[in-house]
């Protein structure tokens, strides 16, 4: 337990959680955020990012190889290198966590983050997979795009390039099942889809996940549990919520992606015109920082019931940077979220912030 917890502001926090009905995650994507999560109190992580797994100094040639093979087996040569780093990395989270739920989203980078721009770069590449230089240049710049964030992430990589989810759902499993076996304390693995928009996008994306969860059970010879669902973070996500439910065994709001495509604002760029948005009484708090409850959160709401309606056990949670937002943190609990996810500095703010909603 962290220092700042223990005391009289301690005793507090325990009488907050005698009362509060939302539970309370992290979004932590390394061991040392998932053990200060812990500390603070975090009963899971609800967002483990894994596109760092992929910029790591020793990794990001064998990133680049898999990025700019023109065809699946020179991806998967890539991918198989990249495999057993990716399995010490998510065991050792595992660990942290044990015996708690953690949600791993799989890669969703836009692309071009990817790509080398240096000659040296280039010329790793080209050493690692035995290709011409001049070749992997021209293969970089067909892979530009004029609008990364509305283009090849998310679920997208998934559809083009299953390989590559293929290779992490494989890396998850096989961790699970080596810190089971090693700590008795089986993890619970929730493999959560990005940025899907329609069912059949995760429909798609479940059976890569479920096919490799067999390939991995068979190999070891034992199986563990795991949920398969989807980020709702699209409005039409949010519309055909019911549908994408009779596939996806949970949701996670990401009201980052859920504000920006919902309001037409760049996350990156809404700094620019805030000020004066505010101050004319457009906005009443930054959309970013705090659920636009009447806008993004009717979409929240309504997939919410709409997940409901075809699928009365679903988890449902948020994970977006509102998740630690007390204001946002009182309409989550109004919904009937499942829990909310926050940073793991957040997590204290967010269990009394949850205590003072369920009281309210
Ligand atoms: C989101 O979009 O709300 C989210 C949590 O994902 P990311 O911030 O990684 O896009
Ligand atoms: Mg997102």
């Amino acid at each position: 337990v962290q220092p700042e917890l223990a005391g009289d502001f301690g005793t507090l926090m325990e009488w907050a959680d005698g009362v509060r009905r939302l539970k309370v995650r992290a979004n932590a994507e390394t061991p040392l955020d998932c053990q200060t999560a812990r500390d603070f109190g975090a009963e899971g992580v609800g967002l483990c990012r894994t596109e760092h797994m992929f910029f790591d100094a020793d990794r990001i040639t064998a990133v680049r190889q898999m990025i700019l093979a023109t065809d699946e087996a020179g991806r998967r040569t890539a991918l198989e290198r990249l495999l057993p780093a990716q399995r010490s990395d998510f065991a050792a989270i595992f660990e942290v966590m044990a015996g708690l739920p953690v949600t791993v989203r799989l890669l969703d980078p836009p692309l071009h983050e990817f790509l080398p721009h240096e000659e040296n770069d280039f010329a790793e590449v080209a050493t690692a997979a035995g290709s011409d230089i001049d070749v992997l240049k021209r293969r970089a710049a067909e892979l530009h795009e004029f609008n990364p964030m509305l283009g090849h992430r998310g679920c997208r990589l998934g559809v083009t390039y299953p390989e590559i989810y293929e290779t992490q759902a494989r890396a998850i499993f096989e961790a699970a099942i080596d810190v089971a076996e090693k700590s008795g304390a089986a993890p619970i693995p929730e493999v959560m889809i990005p940025l899907v928009a329609t069912k059949r996008e995760l429909d798609l994306m479940k059976a890569v996940v479920d096919k490799a969860a067999q390939v991995v059970f068979a190999e070891r010879g034992k199986t563990i549990e795991y949920l398969v669902g989807t980020m709702i973070e699209l409005p039409r996500a949010a519309l055909k919520a019911g549908e994408i439910a009779e596939t996806g065994e949970f949701f996670s709001f990401g009201t980052n992606d859920l504000t920006q495509t919902t309001l037409g604002v760049s996350r990156d760029d809404a700094a620019r015109f805030l000020g004066a948005y505010v101050e004319q009484g457009i906005y009443a708090k930054d959309p970013f920082v705090s659920l636009d409850i009447e806008g993004v959160g009717e979409l929240v709401q309504m997939a919410a019931d709409r997940g409901r309606a075809t699928r009365p056990d679903i988890k449902l949670g948020i994970c977006g940077e509102h998740g630690g937002d007390p204001a946002s943190i009182a309409f989550c609990e109004k919904v009937g979220l499942d829990y909310v996810s926050a940073s793991p500095y957040r997590v204290p703010i967010a269990r009394l912030a949850a205590a003072q909603a369920a009281l309210k």
